[in-house]
């Protein structure tokens, strides 16, 4: 039998259940990796294998992140990356990137999930399209086991060099498009596993269209439905994105999108700033998912996604922070209080999105675009006990008792207090236990240094 665990006394639990139960004075048991039983204490067993006392503290689902490109850590706030639209910022950072390692994009990995695991992330997909100097997909899946992360590895790719009328250089892309998906074969077959409560799942992902060929994201599409595992893409990000669209394929990117057979409940696409209502009408009805990046979206000035049209549509949305290169930080919660603050910018309404609707999307809503919804993103039993708690006397919560659960997307806690992942402790009173941190950031600043060098 496996031991339990009790998360006794919490100030409130914040259940994303389907009642959208908010329990005062509520505990948790925790059996192994799942969720047993969830409710008032009087209701609740005393005892436990282990037992927490987390007085004062909120507790919610861990926060999930579906959209990332872990490596550009090495590459933030970049002076001749800062201010510039999408394609310039690319043109800026490819050179750079070339020199990418195995080692650089383990370390690059292991910061992007030490901040976000700091922050309230307990799942997060990585879209990781270079494959330069020898690295591989299993660099990511090795430092997601080591930093106690549930992953979605999505293997991304970049094919169409700038002779082929691509954007990136010939130099970065894997030209040859027939190994690039014997790769994706082998890095489903080697790593993906399908088991419910699976801490690694792997995605097939060609980066965009603006540098992937038609018959790869074909070819993509059937590998990765004959295996049973996600699609992943940026799509309708920006208006050059939506001219090359037009002038290379005569369609808009949801046309492009539909034409190569990427809508449906296995597919999810990043950013979509520009979707069209006939694009948004076509999501909702394949049920294809939204990752919502609305940090990167104003960093480069891409425009205010319309989040409000596609929920309302019945869209799946859920929060990226995007590559660290135009966020440039790792903080989901952050990103929690873009997506309600850009909602209303966009509309010029204070109703156009709430914290309580910012914090489903962070959570069940994560969890609905990666497929995951019946193990993660809500504190119900059964559930995989990914579960995060934060202190309602932190600095930043001061002043806000009245709601606290809305006060952590409106005054967002730097960190969390604890963080459990698969019935796992990974974080205690703030402190990361897989990893030291201080090393982390050592080794990571050394590499980028040496990256920036060219060395
Ligand atoms: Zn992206």
């Amino acid at each position: 039998m496996s031991k339990t665990l009790l998360l006794k006394n919490a100030h409130l639990i914040a259940t994303m259940d389907d009642q959208q139960r908010e329990i005062a004075e509520g505990s948790i048991l925790i059996r192994g990796n799942r969720i047993e039983a969830v409710g008032p204490v009087a209701q609740m067993p005393d005892t436990a294998d282990q037992v927490i006392d987390m007085s004062g503290h909120i507790l919610l689902p861990g926060l999930i992140n579906t959209h990332h490109h872990m490596f550009q850590s090495l590459t933030r706030a970049l002076p001749a990356a800062q201010d510039a639209e999408l394609f310039d910022w690319l043109t800026a950072l490819f050179p750079v990137w070339q020199n990418i390692t195995p080692a650089m994009q383990r370390a690059a990995t292991r910061t992007a999930m030490a901040e976000l695991m700091l922050s309230g992330c307990t799942t997060a997909a990585d879209h990781a399209y270079l494959y330069v100097n020898g690295t591989r997909l299993d660099d990511s899946v090795q430092a997601a086991q080591e930093m106690g992360m549930r992953f979605h590895a999505a293997r991304g790719a970049m094919s169409l060099g700038q002779s082929q009328g691509g954007l990136p250089p010939d130099a970065l892309v894997e030209q040859d498009e027939q190994a690039i998906l014997r790769e994706m074969q082998r890095v489903v077959e080697e790593l993906h596993d399908a088991s419910p409560d699976a801490m690694i799942r792997v995605a097939l992902a060609p980066c965009s269209p603006f540098t992937v060929t038609t018959d790869l994201m074909r070819e993509a599409a059937s590998l990765a439905r004959s295996y049973g595992v996600g699609l992943h893409t940026h799509t309708a990000e920006n208006s050059k994105d939506l001219a090359f669209s037009k002038e290379r394929y005569g369609m808009t990117p949801t046309e492009y999108t539909e034409s190569v057979g990427w809508v449906g409940p296995d597919v999810w696409h990043a950013h979509c700033v520009h979707l069209d209502e006939p694009g948004i009408a076509l999501f909702a009805r394949t049920g294809t998912g939204v990752a919502h990046c609305p940090c990167s979206n104003m960093r480069l000035a891409s425009g205010i996604a319309p989040i409000r049209k596609m929920r309302d549509a019945g869209v799946k949305v859920g929060l990226g922070v995007d590559g660290s290169a135009s966020n440039d930080s790792n903080h989901l919660l952050d990103e929690a209080r873009l997506a309600m603050l850009s909602a209303r910018v966009r509309d010029q309404n204070p109703g156009a999105m709430t914290a309580r609707e910012a914090l489903y999307i962070a959570t069940r809503g994560g969890a609905e675009v990666l497929g995951r919804d019946d193990v993660i993103g809500r504190i119900a039993p059964g559930y995989c006990a990914d579960i995060i708690a934060f202190r309602t006397d932190d600095i930043s919560m001061a002043g806000a008792q009245s709601d606290p659960l809305a006060a952590l997307v409106f005054c967002t806690p730097p960190r969390v207090a604890h963080s459990f992942i698969n019935g796992r402790q990974v974080i205690e009173d703030g402190q990361l236990l897989t990893r030291e941190v201080p090393l982390i950031i050592e080794e990571h600043n050394r590499l980028a240094m040496e990256l920036l060098q060219g060395r």
